[in-house]
């Protein structure tokens, strides 16, 4: 029998609402886990286990007052990323400039996992301000791929990847603004989705490009992500780009069958230096699809050549802007100056990482006069060339099929001093926050030696998330790859 912080989080909250076990055994189990084997994973900053387990025993209280039935997270441990807020725990971006910074407030979704009886704990690693796709960007330390403790998880949210691929809790939540959900989620061997830009209030999450962020989940299955997006969803008037498009039952949405439905396969995705058991893996998935009654188009999305530099302005551009009011005056770090400026300069000089700089100084001089119209403003219009690809192909097709990464896990240190290689690692999960759709990645094989999970990604229509979660429930529930374990 599986322990309890083995279990899904739909699989819990039955257990807890049956009374066949308890949140504050649930709790436990997570936190024993973390003691056990965090020291290896290191997919966690912090966590605070009083909090956690006063959460756990409000919870038991409220199943015995018989709110289980209309709180479906009531009892389930869900950890997180250390860009959304939290009240009264720390809030750092894995940066030094927000060392010792408390939040005073919940974000919005952290209030709707709450609502729905979650225990929201631990503060997750990630790459600085969510600038990476490893999380060797933390100023602190690299989080650890739990299938191969030598490679790193993915990133940005390498750590709510790790955590949930080793148990260490039901599931996660996570940051996606180039692939930051989709990519580590693959790398990591779990279910990780990226709603539509709008679905979930950004309000309490610290931004990186606001443009692009978009706050989804890391779970164990499909059906737990239906789970969860139907937790944090729905318009916030604290975040005015939050639509108020209504949110469906997105569990009632997995059930029936995919036959008929149109799946797209992009020609320009099978890139040169994709490893060729990726493309098998893909190709194996697309064929279960098939075998399910989905019907399979070839479709082109002829501007995904201009994505990844496309990318590299407008998140930057949008980063410099956001990371202004880090100046020490605010927030967490000041390191004193002569005069104000001084001050400003010591602080960021000596509180921000190389990355965080790097797209600081990119940032500031695609929006500088003089180069704003030849970089920012042109990559503007390639976005919106991007967007009217992806909504031109829905036309045709109610999915698009993609591999998440070209390659498997890759070791820490192998692309650490090459900031290119790296951008190019999410080369196929970039263009979805571009054009504000949503995708999600789902376990689709393994490379056999050494053995490290693959990912499919599924991009679906703007608030598409039912048709999305539909098609990859159904290929989970088909395919020999849910519930294994690394070998931790
Ligand atoms: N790896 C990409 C970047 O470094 C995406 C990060 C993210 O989605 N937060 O910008």
């Amino acid at each position: 029998m599986s322990t309890l912080n083995q279990l899904t989080a739909g699989e819990l909250a039955r257990a807890i609402r049956r009374k066949e076990a308890s949140a504050r055994q649930a709790t436990e189990a997570c936190l024993n886990r973390i003691r056990q084997i965090d020291g290896q994973v290191k997919a966690f900053l912090s966590y605070d286990e009083a909090d956690a387990l006063a959460q756990a025993d409000a919870a038991d209280r409220a199943v015995a007052a018989g709110e289980a039935a209309h709180r479906p997270l009531l009892g389930v441990p869900i950890a997180i990323k250390d860009v959304l807020a939290v009240r009264n725990q720390p809030l750092g971006c894995a940066s030094k400039i927000l060392e010792g910074y408390i939040s005073p407030f919940d974000a919005t979704v952290i209030t709707r996992l709450r609502e729905a009886g979650a225990i929201v704990f631990g503060r997750l690693n990630m790459d600085e301000f969510a600038m990476g796709s490893s999380t060797e960007n933390s100023a602190y330390f690299t989080t650890r791929n739990p299938w191969d403790l030598e490679r790193i998880p993915g990133g940005s949210s390498g750590g709510s990847a790790a955590a949930v691929a080793a148990d260490e809790c039901s599931a996660s939540i996570g940051s996606d603004t180039g692939g930051s959900i989709r990519q580590p989620a693959a790398l990591c061997g779990c279910v990780g989705l990226k709603p539509t830009y709008g679905r979930v209030s950004r309000y309490g999450l610290v931004a990186f490009a606001s443009s692009l962020d978009q706050i989804g989940s890391f779970t164990k299955d499909v059906s737990d992500s239906a789970l969860l997006l139907k937790a944090i969803s729905g318009v916030d008037p604290k975040d005015s780009t939050s639509v108020p498009e209504s949110v469906p039952d997105y569990a009632k949405a997995l059930e029936g069958s995919i036959k008929g439905m149109r799946i797209g396969l992009p020609k320009e995705y099978m890139i040169d230096g994709m490893h060729p058991e990726v493309s098998a893996a893909v190709k194996a998935a697309v064929d279960q699809l098939q075998k399910l009654g989905a019907d399979i188009v070839e479709i082109s999305l002829p501007h995904t050549d201009y994505a990844a530099a496309c990318y590299y302005i407008i998140a930057p551009a949008e980063a410099s802007a956001n990371l202004a009011r880090f100046d020490g005056v605010r927030y967490g770090k000041r390191v004193d100056g002569a005069d104000p400026i001084e001050m400003y300069s010591r602080t960021r000089g000596a509180g921000f990482g190389p990355e965080v700089k790097r797209r600081i100084i990119l940032g500031t001089y695609v929006l500088s006069s003089g180069y704003y119209d030849a970089f920012y403003l042109r990559a503007q219009k390639v976005r919106t060339l991007i967007r009217q690809d992806f909504l031109n192909a829905f036309e045709k097709v109610d999915a698009i099929v993609t591999p998440t990464t070209p390659t498997a896990a890759f070791k820490a240190g192998e692309k650490s001093n090459d900031p290119l290689q790296m951008y190019l690692s999410d080369i196929f999960t970039i263009s979805c926050n571009l054009a504000g759709i949503c995708g999600i990645s789902v376990p689709c094989g393994f490379l056999k030696e050494p053995k490290l999970p693959l990912g499919l990604q599924i991009l679906g229509k703007p608030f598409g998330e039912a048709a999305l979660l539909k098609l990859a429930h159904a290929y989970e529930q088909s395919s020999p790859w849910r519930g294994q374990k690394p070998p931790l």
